[in-house]
């Protein structure tokens, strides 16, 4: 049995993060006032998403991005915080905004996601922006992060898409539908799987290529998996683990066990679709500070 070769997404996303460095060096040299600046709102104090918030502002310093993190108190009323949106929106100093999901119940993500200007949504969540990723032949101003942190792994380990098949478990508007839509984009046959698919694994050993973003621990198996496939494991879930300083341990949504003995390519977790998504969030400022900076010449 042939261990499948891991994707080894920690570097790849390295590599993306040390790229948007330089390229903001090479622009501050040209244009001393070039400064890509990031501005998140986090409401509330769950423990995921400080640390999701932590890791982002880590990583957009040492890129050489700005950050503002903006700390808002979960009892904040909906109208609160759309003006807190507003604001940085109407800040020209900000190129990208995100608020951190999930919100609490009283206040609609959908109504927040919408207030956020598309020029500067570098999650990509926007109708805006789902809808042109959606259209074909338009191109949205920003790709959802972590779908499109996939298809970089996919591409920057030279796996081919363009008519293979792709099956995606997951249909969430922030991973499992972009995923759909970029493999077709990419020209992949794409089979999308959700709650309601029957059979599901004899559907899973039909993929060249398998995307798994479900949140249910260890869900897919080995004998799920066509023999040589490329398995891409989004799944981040916690789970209790006495012998970590933490307490917890991150286990995906595929079997790594015996899915590493079938697959040829996997990603590990952690470490492999994780950091993409950070990368590409950076990605996306840096693209957002360019075209804003573009546009004020132009003036
Ligand atoms: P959601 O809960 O929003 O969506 C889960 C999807 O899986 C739904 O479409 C659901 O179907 C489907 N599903 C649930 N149970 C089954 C089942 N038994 N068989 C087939 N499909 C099923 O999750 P997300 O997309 O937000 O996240 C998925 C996982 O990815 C989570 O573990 C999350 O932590 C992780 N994640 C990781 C990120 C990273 O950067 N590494 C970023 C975002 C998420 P239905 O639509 O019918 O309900």
């Amino acid at each position: 049995n042939i261990m499948a070769q891991l994707i080894d997404g920690k570097a790849i996303a390295k590599s993306i993060r040390d790229q948007a460095k330089l390229e903001i060096q090479e622009l501050q040299a040209k244009y001393p006032g070039f400064k890509p600046h990031l501005a998140i709102i986090q409401v509330g104090e769950r423990e995921d998403s400080t640390v999701y918030v932590r890791q982002k502002e880590r990583a957009a310093k040492e890129s050489g991005i700005n950050i503002t993190i903006q700390k808002q108190d979960s009892s904040i009323t909906q109208f609160e915080l759309l003006r807190a949106v507003q604001e940085l929106n109407n800040n020209p100093s900000i190129h990208g905004l995100l608020v951190q999901l999930p919100l609490p119940d009283h206040i609609s993500e959908k109504i927040i996601t919408e207030a956020i200007s598309p020029k500067k949504d570098v999650d990509g969540f926007h109708a805006h922006n789902i809808g042109n990723l959606s259209k074909r032949h338009s191109s949205p101003l920003f790709v959802p992060c972590t779908p499109k942190g996939i298809i970089e792994l996919l591409n920057r380990t030279g796996i081919q898409i363009s008519g293979k098949h792709a099956v995606v478990v997951g249909r969430s508007d922030i991973v499992g539908f972009p995923v759909f839509t970029l493999l077709s984009r990419a020209d992949a046959t794409v089979t999308l799987c959700h709650s309601k698919t029957e059979n599901l694994p004899e559907i899973t050993k039909t993929a060249d290529i398998l995307i798994v973003a479900v949140g249910k621990t260890e869900y897919i198996k080995g004998d799920w998996v066509k023999p040589g496939a490329v398995v891409i494991d989004v799944g981040t879930n916690a789970v209790e683990d006495q012998s970590k300083k933490s307490g917890i341990r991150w286990v995906g949504d595929v079997e790594f066990s015996s899915v590493s003995q079938v697959a040829s390519h996997i990603t590990p977790v952690p470490g492999g679709v994780g950091p993409m998504t950070v990368a590409m969030l950076l990605y996306n400022t840096v693209d957002s500070a360019k075209r804003f900076w573009k546009e004020s010449r132009e003036r």
